[in-house]
């Protein structure tokens, strides 16, 4: 055989090898479940993969809806088309912190966000629920890590549920079936790039 044979050869047999192994480990993943994903870190990409999984779902033809826990008043491509195609959204409504300062108003605007997300979380017909940016009102205590965690525990078997945000609470992260972490290794911004339509917004 030449070299290049025997490499070909090699190569094959690994392939087959990697395959074997992945077939098995697929055929023993036998369950059906609502899963709870997390995407937190402080890298770009959290809200943009749980849109991308809510497209994911509706292509199949899943019933999603989409509560949005910061940044109400900015622009987001997703919500335009997504609403087109029939997802419901709640938006907090509010600007944040930052740009409101009144903590009360945030409260109140995190709670009214909240209760929308249980009446979905509750409902078996809802296939799919994204609580986008929820992770900050937990840190900010402006809603209640308990009943955030029995309403998790106790939705429909059935329905799948995505969290997005920095510092997700250790209780999610515990309760959560899937969890990736984003980490930053370059951001435009950092380099007075300002955000881009399309991409960032
Ligand atoms: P995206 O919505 O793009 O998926 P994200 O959900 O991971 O981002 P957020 O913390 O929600 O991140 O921030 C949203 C906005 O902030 C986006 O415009 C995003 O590009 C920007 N951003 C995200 N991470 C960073 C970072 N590490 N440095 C600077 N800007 C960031
Ligand atoms: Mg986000």
């Amino acid at each position: 055989m030449t070299d290049k044979a025997n490499d070909q050869a090699r190569h094959k047999e690994r392939m087959q090898q990697q395959k074997e192994k992945v077939d098995k480990r697929i055929a023993a993943a036998t369950d059906d479940k609502g899963l709870l994903l997390v995407i937190t870190g402080n890298g770009k990409g959290k809200s943009t993969s749980g849109f991308g999984t809510v497209a994911r779902a509706v292509g199949h033809g899943l019933s999603a809806k989409v509560v949005q826990y910061v940044k109400g008043t900015w622009a987001c491509g997703e919500r335009d088309l997504l609403e087109k195609l029939g997802v419901e959204f709640h938006v907090m409504g509010t600007g944040f912190t930052w740009e409101t300062q009144d903590k009360e108003k945030d409260i109140k605007a995190a709670q009214t966000a909240w209760q929308a997300s249980k009446k979905w979380l509750t409902d078996p017909s809802v296939e799919l629920v994204l609580l986008d940016e929820i992770t900050y009102m937990l840190t900010y205590k402006y809603i209640d890590i308990d009943d955030v965690i029995e309403t998790l525990e106790n939705r429909p078997s059935n329905q799948h549920v995505i969290v997005t945000g920095r510092a997700c609470h250790r209780r999610v992260i515990e309760l959560a079936d899937t969890v990736s972490e984003v980490r930053p290794v370059k951001h435009a911004f950092d380099n007075g790039i300002k955000a881009q339509k399309g991409i960032d917004w």
